[in-house]
């Protein structure tokens, strides 16, 4: 709950890196299951470029397509809904997110280096065939999207926070959680899940983000699998986008890793000459630049061959661990009576007299001789208030102030300014520039304690309002899950956990639509367990229960990808089936009137098959609502019943409404 209240905050923003209109549209359309393929082509059209790369996605080598696919709907009937939807999810913000706007995050190289990883783990898992290759190539992609958050969220502040991790990443994660109270893995991990990726995609890249991979076991879970195909992905694109100097060592380290796949050396090597390859070609196609990649046979070769010249003692890749920057406490104000203060000023003298004062009051002070310094410090030691000359070189007070007041985290802080002029010009000047108060120098301490305590008093207001605010956020995002949760219910059926009628209503009226305006056919099936009143009567509702649970199961097992099965009530049921005609309808009702007919169901007491009988109708032209082509199906199913139950009967042709008056 926390980490998503930090999620919620960093999301309410609205600057985290996200996915163009018409990629959410689909993303939307895909995830609650309404959405037809027409739909869905319709969306994927307005957008050219991402239409044109989905295409090209269908024809390429991964996809092994055995004619070319020249049209949308084509690819979209090829690639499936879901490839589709993770193919606009990772095309769009890879052309969303191109702004430069955080100067030490290098954007050509992110995307760069998770377009590579994206193929090359989408190349391992056509190799592994532990995880289907479409979702390897969207969580490679998208693996490490929570840097781009930070870069974006917080372009400034990112930038120091890279600056001082120096390729470090242990050293970037606290860094990042001191500064942003998260971490890019986190980040991440709830980006993805907001976007509605596959628990397993999420649940790997979590596991993968923390280093918890590379299980060598058999019987690993399909996220460990995929994980570790990250980890090896993640791998074979740094030694894509290197410098030949960094080459050596990375090569001989992705050897080491393709072990955890199971990967001989030589499948290794082929199949990263491949990726190379793939990645400049989709690197033309994003307008992300790659470079060219020697044959990786050469690359270990040289490898080798540089191991070997080396001294004994610099075996193995491990990089001295330097020690962690220290990462302060947040000690509030309110818990000790201190304060974290940072007192900047480019005279040693005054700056240990001032350090001395505030310690001797209780309070926790660093030190800076300039302004430079002091915007390091700020992210370092994270403190409450910062007390500044004005005089200094460099970076003086009035410039520290206002390059602290662009920041989110400058704009929390109390800055005074210690000048030794007052008058009103100056003192105007200081304030405009950001300070909050001033104090004339020499300071004397009683003026010190009194301003402080001043300070304190804002200080801990402000603290308030932040509790309140994150707490707003909480119940934000506790009612807003409460109310999907409402929602979701309002449409299920408790008890077999189907869609109920009321969403069967409205589903039937889409599809009706839909199926109108595409001129295509659109049918349904009417279903009633037979003599269910009899196992009521003899083995009680209990049982009766159980039926209803078992035979709802077996419904939703054995029925195509596009049909829904809701519970209309009692033991009836409706199945929706679109793009369907009557023929087309009745060997799907037969199939499913089987398999209900061939599954015994199990309890203490009961311990036979149930039968259904089906009617069926598809929508005629002369047809004017929904509702008429229900009943259709309900004076099929009476047929069913009378002629002996356990059967399909069907309405072929056209019913009108009158007809259907006269025979009812
Ligand atoms: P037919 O073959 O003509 O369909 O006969 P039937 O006995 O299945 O039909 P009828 O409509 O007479 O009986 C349906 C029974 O289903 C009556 C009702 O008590 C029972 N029923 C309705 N909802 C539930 C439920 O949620 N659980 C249980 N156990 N029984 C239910
Ligand atoms: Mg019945
Ligand atoms: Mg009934």
């Amino acid at each position: 709950m926390i980490r998503s209240t930090r999620f919620d905050e960093l999301k309410a923003t609205g600057q985290l890196p996200s996915p163009t209109g018409v990629a959410l549209t689909i993303l939307r359309l895909t995830q609650d299951d309404k959405a037809t393929v027409a739909e869905i082509t319709r969306v994927l059209q307005s957008d050219p470029a991402l239409a044109g790369r989905i295409l090209k996605y269908a024809n390429s080598a991964a996809m092994s397509a055995v004619q070319p696919i020249v049209s949308v709907p084509q690819a979209v009937m090829r690639l499936g809904l879901r490839t589709v939807r993770r193919l606009a999810l990772g095309f769009s913000i890879i052309s969303n997110c191109r702004r430069n706007l955080c100067p030490q995050f290098d954007y050509q190289r992110f995307w760069s280096c998770s377009l590579a990883t994206a193929i090359a783990a989408q190349a391992l898992a056509h190799h592994t065939k532990t995880t289907p290759p479409d979702e390897a190539f969207t969580c490679g992609l998208l693996c490490q999207i929570g840097r781009l958050a930070f870069a974006s969220v917080y372009p400034r502040e990112y930038s120091d926070v890279l600056a001082l991790a120096a390729d470090n990443e242990e050293h970037l994660l606290a860094l990042e959680q001191q500064t942003f109270a998260t971490d890019h893995n986190d980040m991440t991990v709830a980006m993805l899940a907001d976007w509605g990726l596959p628990e397993t995609c999420v649940n790997a890249v979590r596991y993968f983000g923390r280093g918890q991979n590379c299980t060598r076991s058999s019987n690993s879970s399909p996220e460990a699998a995929l994980a570790d195909l990250l980890h090896v992905a993640s791998h074979l694109a740094a030694v894509c986008v290197a410098e030949q100097d960094e080459r050596d060592r990375l090569t001989l380290d992705l050897l080491t890793c393709g072990e955890y796949l199971r990967i001989g050396p030589t499948d290794l090597m082929a199949l990263a000459d491949r990726v190379g390859q793939e990645w400049q070609e989709w690197g033309k196609l994003l307008d992300v630049p790659t470079q060219s990649v020697p044959p990786f046979a050469d690359l270990v070769e040289r490898a080798r061959r540089a191991q070997e010249a080396e001294t004994p003692h610099s075996q193995g890749t491990n990089e001295a661990t330097t020690p962690l920057p220290s990462v302060p406490m947040n000690i509030s104000p309110s818990a000790t009576g201190g304060l974290r203060l940072l007192v900047v000023d480019d005279s040693p003298v005054t700056l240990r007299l001032l350090t001395k004062q505030l310690t001797d009051m209780g309070h926790i002070v660093h030190t800076a001789e300039d302004g430079h310094a002091a915007l390091r410090l700020v992210l370092e030691t994270n403190p409450q208030l910062i007390i500044t000359d004005w005089q200094m070189p460099a970076l003086d007070g009035i410039g520290l102030c206002q390059s602290l007041r662009q920041t989110r985290m400058g704009q929390q802080l109390y800055i005074i300014m210690l000048t030794a002029n007052e008058d009103e010009d100056h003192l105007v000047q200081a304030l405009s520039a950001g300070a909050d108060d001033y104090m004339v120098k020499p300071v004397r301490p009683r003026t010190l304690e009194a301003r402080l305590r001043a300070a304190q008093r804002i200080l801990r207001l402000q603290e308030e309002i932040e509790r309140d605010k994150e707490k707003i956020q909480r119940y934000a995002a506790e009612l807003a899950i409460m109310n999907r949760k409402l929602e979701q219910a309002a449409f299920t059926d408790a008890l077999t956990n189907l869609p109920n009628r009321r969403y069967a209503t409205d589903r039937l009226k889409q599809e009706w639509a839909e199926s109108v305006r595409s001129h295509q056919p659109l049918a349904c099936l009417m279903m009633d367990i037979d003599h269910f009143k009899q196992i009521n009567d003899t083995y009680g509702h209990d049982v009766g229960d159980v039926v209803l649970q078992e035979t709802a199961a077996v419904l939703r097992q054995s029925l195509r990808l596009n049909d829904v099965v809701c519970r209309m009530g009692g033991e009836e049921f409706l199945v929706i089936c679109p793009d369907t005609d009557v023929r087309g309808a009745v060997v799907c009702a037969e199939r499913l009137r089987r398999a209900v007919e061939a599954h015994i169901i199990r309890t203490a007491e009961f311990n036979r098959h149930v039968t259904l009988s089906i009617g069926v109708a598809a929508r005629g032209e002369g047809m004017p609502h929904p509702d008429v082509l229900l009943r259709a199906a309900d004076q099929a199913l009476y047929a069913a019943k009378r002629s002996g139950r356990n059967r399909v009967c069907a309405i072929a042709s056209v019913q009108t409404e009158d007809k259907l008056r006269q025979t009812a």
